[in-house]
């Protein structure tokens, strides 16, 4: 099936192109905004360097398919920003592959990523014009570009050119196949070293469709984004996918909680009416979540008055990216009004599972397949029948891991299906995600124990704010259950005023005595004052099995 993504991303006709599609440090930018900065970008990067849409560095590989060449790959390094999208459909103009870079990474791993996807182009904006510098200098074959900020154009002969805008997006993509890459994103490298990930334009294509319409997006919606653009949940589910439901996206360049509480506040006030174009929809991983409620604890009265109002007003929240605890999930819904619609994805087919937009949202479940995803489990290396790694077939899945044909082919099984890693069981059609096989599931003396179930159990613990379960290799039980506690702030301070730990483990199974069997308690407990997360969030547990390890040699 023909799709670019573009036009994928962009299916508005031409008198909606005037739409505010993106807010972004006070400016409003419209679609015919950005579709015009795309292209200026497009064809700066065409000129000056021969990228054209064929390959890189004369390198030509064929694939066994016969595939046409992927294009050149750009690299995108800009905080959500007006910028950021018009690069990304500047490249897909051009035939080219867009690479969103993480801001967080330091030199090293940049440098890792700009060789291994073989990046010819970075386009960034001034912000990033030194580290990015420094890179380029000991990488000669790549160029920087640095947008100048792109200014709103209302006003004059616009509309005429627009009908000219669209009939070249059109015309650059009326000979693609589909299956070219449009996309590499990184994985977060949880479990291993981060693998770029391919993405075509038609899966790509496929997958903002699905999420649009399962998740009722629409010209009516206004998403209020904070997350990262180098993950799937905030490039996919928050900007892509508004973007192609012709929905207006307001970016904010990081995230706070009081940001994100004010914005909710402006849109509806308490005793007033809404906003023209108030925001209806939100996006977030679980630790925004908790840091919101964070947030919410500290206001007056009044403010927690006028924040819960507004955040009842929105018409949809959406959590996922890790395990969204139930305790998080209940003093959420106590507050907003909101039961979390929480859904499973990865960055190899983007998002799988979903909770309903209408009917029952199952606590500690995420839900079902969406419309055209088949999965299945395969128990067989299990020792319960059910419960095993969640296979999955998507019209959205990856193409392949970057330059890895070995790894990718290992990724499917024998009926193409792709192996999640996750291990899962379902109830009622519902299913429940019991953790990465890896690194979740835990061996304690013949018990089969999933990470994820102890960590919300020991999240209803006063004291614990944050944790993190894992096994450490033990020689007489396998693995030994451990846990890494955070204990609130407040909480922390009165322990050390009293010179008291502020949690023993034996205190600790007195209270869980009742809640779970004996061989479900943790058998060692480690008291920090933070958790070591990742930029979506994310507990890296292979490192913190190493960190442990160390620490105890
Ligand atoms: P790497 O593949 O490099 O190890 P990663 O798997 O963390 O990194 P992502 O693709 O960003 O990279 O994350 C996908 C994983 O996130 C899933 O395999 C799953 O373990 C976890 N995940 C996503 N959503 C949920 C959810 N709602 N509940 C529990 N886990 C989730
Ligand atoms: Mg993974």
């Amino acid at each position: 099936k023909k799709m670019e993504v573009v036009k994928a991303t962009l299916r508005l006709e031409s008198a909606a192109l005037d739409k505010v599609a993106v807010t972004a440090g006070g400016e409003d930018y419209t679609y015919a905004d950005l579709l015009r900065a795309a292209f200026r970008i497009s064809s700066l990067v065409e000129e000056k360097d021969g990228v054209n849409g064929s390959v890189a560095n004369g390198e030509e590989v064929v694939s066994e398919t016969g595939r046409k060449p992927d294009g050149p790959r750009i690299g995108i390094m800009a905080k959500p920003c007006a910028e950021f999208v018009a690069a990304m459909w500047g490249a897909w103009l051009n035939g080219a592959v867009a690479v969103p870079l993480a801001l967080s990474y330091p030199e090293a791993e940049l440098m890792h990523v700009l060789t291994d996807a073989d990046i010819s182009v970075v386009v960034s904006t001034e912000e990033y014009k030194g580290i990015l510098q420094k890179v380029v200098e000991k990488n000669p074959g790549v160029k920087l570009y640095i947008l100048p900020p792109i200014s709103s154009e209302n006003g004059t002969a616009v509309t005429e050119n627009l009908d000219k805008l669209l009939l070249e997006v059109q015309n650059r993509s009326s000979n693609l196949s589909g299956d070219e890459a449009a996309l590499i994103i990184y994985t977060s490298g949880t479990t291993g070293r981060p693998k770029g990930v391919v993405h075509t334009q038609a899966g790509l294509g496929a997958q903002v469709r699905m999420l649009s319409e399962t998740w009722e997006y629409s010209a009516d919606d206004r998403f209020l984004h904070c997350l990262p653009l180098h993950h799937v949940h905030g490039l996919i589910n928050s900007l892509l996918a508004p973007l192609y439901s012709g929905a207006t996206i307001d970016l904010l360049p990081k995230f706070s909680t009081s940001g994100v509480w004010q914005r909710w506040r402006d849109s509806y006030p308490l005793g007033g009416e809404p906003v023209d174009s108030p925001i209806t929809a939100f996006t977030g991983v679980p630790t925004v979540y908790v840091r919101l409620l964070q947030g919410y604890e500290t206001m007056d009265a009044e403010t927690q008055k006028a924040s819960a109002h507004a955040a009842r007003q929105l018409r949809l929240m959406m959590c996922g990216s890790s395990a969204l605890p139930l305790p998080v999930m209940e003093q959420w819904e106590a507050v907003t009004g909101h039961r979390l619609l929480e859904r499973y994805g990865m960055t190899e087919f983007g998002m799988g599972l979903t909770n309903p937009v209408r009917g029952e949202r199952r606590p500690s479940f995420v839900g079902q397949p969406f419309p055209g995803i088949e999965i299945k489990i395969d128990d067989s290396d299990s020792d319960v029948k059910g419960v095993g790694e969640l296979c999955l077939k998507s019209p959205s899945m990856f193409r392949e891991y970057w330059r890895q044909p070995k790894v990718t082919k290992e990724s499917f099984t024998e009926d193409g299906y792709f192996r999640t890693g996750d291990t899962v069981t379902i109830q009622d059609g519902y299913v429940k995600i019991l953790g990465r096989t890896s690194v979740d599931i835990l061996k304690v003396g013949g018990f089969k124990l999933s990470a994820l179930e102890i960590e919300a159990v020991l999240l209803e613990h006063p004291v614990i704010a944050e944790c993190a379960v894992l096994g450490l290799p033990d020689k007489d039980y396998g693995e030994l259950m451990c846990a890494v506690i955070v204990p609130p702030e407040a909480k922390a301070k009165e322990a050390a005023a009293a010179s008291e730990p502020v949690l023993t483990l034996k205190e600790l199974h007195k209270w869980a005595a009742e809640k779970m069997a004996p061989y479900k308690l943790p058998q060692k407990l480690y008291i920090w004052e933070s958790m070591p997360r990742n930029a979506l969030g994310k507990v890296n547990k292979k490192e913190l099995k190493k960190t442990l390890l160390e620490s105890a040699a």
